[in-house]
């Protein structure tokens, strides 16, 4: 008996050493495991209780019991000593209020978006107003009203969303040139930017929903010339003070006469060669453009005689895909934090 007392006594203090000198609760683990484990000190004690003499073994029984009660308020004890002071270290460490605050992720205007802004505020700037319109509309605001009657040809190259007979998803947005016109009266000045549905395959190029802007003005005097001197503005607005911008015959039902429209390619400043932008031309399309064809004046109940006027329709993504040289459409679409981070 007084064996075991002394057994316990040396225990005890080699036990209350290791515990006042765990650094941290592995250490205060591998003390338990060592002291109190399925082959730890005090339970190999415990089993030398079987070799006393039977009358010796409850009162050994219970000395080895309450000392592993005090044993383990130990441990319990030291392990909230650590965890108290793991977090003391933690605050003292968190709390510098010198130290620089991790900044939010911030979003940015997409980069269309940003396009549509700057075509609009330069068109805005000289005197046209912007005005939006619906992206379901009559086959007559898309077609008819624009010289394309049923069954002409033209029709097919619109390749459209149709909802009913008559009803479609908008391919382009003039349907919003027709609204204004029937509602005003010449001079008018308009732009209008918007989104636009066509079926296309996607690819690098093409994606069934883009974005247009238009422009239309419609007064008395008004010739190629003005036209070309407002693209040229906004050219120069968008990629730079040294745009150029040139004209190609081409054919619009609603335009006579009609042209592509280029400018030079903003990548290469139009010296062309090997430049993958612009294909080694120089020139970058930006779309279709002429003067209104008189019969969609008359169909508005203008004075085709009196009044003159010019349109264009250019595609947003391309001139973005120019503007920030990115080498596929889809990327504007594919909502990538990173890629929209780069461009703001
Ligand atoms: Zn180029």
């Amino acid at each position: 008996m007084s064996e075991l007392a002394n057994q316990l006594s040396e225990l005890r203090g080699r036990f209350d050493a290791a515990v006042a000198d765990a650094p941290d609760a592995d250490t205060l683990e591998a003390v338990r495991v060592a002291f109190l484990g399925r082959s730890g000190e005090v339970t190999l004690l415990r089993r030398g209780i079987g070799q006393l003499p039977a009358a010796q073994r409850p009162a050994a029984g219970k000395t080895i019991n309450a000392a592993v009660e005090v044993l383990e308020a130990q441990l319990l004890e030291a392990e909230r000593r650590l965890a108290t002071g793991n977090f003391d270290a933690e605050l003292a460490k968190r709390i510098d209020v010198t130290f620089p605050a991790i900044a939010p992720l911030r979003g940015s205007i997409h980069p269309i978006r940003r396009v549509m802004d700057d075509i609009c505020a330069y068109f805005e700037r000289h005197g046209f107003a912007v005005v939006l319109g619906p992206e379901i509309e009559p086959d007559y605001y898309n077609f008819d009203a624009l010289n394309i009657p049923p069954d002409h040809p033209a029709r097919d190259g619109f390749d459209s969303f149709f909802l009913t007979d008559h009803l479609l998803l908008r391919p382009h947005t003039s349907p919003m040139q027709i609204r204004t016109m029937q509602q005003h009266k010449p001079p008018v000045a308009v732009v209008t930017p918007g989104k636009c549905y066509r079926r296309d395959a996607v690819d690098a190029r093409h994606l069934y929903q883009f974005h247009q802007c238009e422009g239309l003005l419609v007064a008395q005097g008004i010739h190629f010339g003005h036209l070309k001197g407002m693209l040229t503005g906004m050219c120069r607005e968008l990629f730079g003070p040294d745009q150029q911008v040139r004209f190609r015959p081409s054919y619009f039902p609603f335009t006579e006469p009609s042209a592509e429209v280029d400018t030079t390619c903003p990548v290469c400043h139009g010296l062309g060669g090997t430049c993958r932008m612009c294909g080694g031309s120089g020139w970058i399309e930006l779309g279709g453009a002429g003067m209104v064809h008189p019969n969609v004046l008359s169909e508005m109940k203008y004075d085709a005689g009196a009044v003159s006027g010019w349109a264009f329709g250019f595609g947003l993504e391309r001139l973005a895909i120019v503007r920030y040289d990115v080498d596929d459409i889809r990327r504007f679409v594919e909502n990538e934090p990173d890629f929209l981070q780069q461009l703001a």
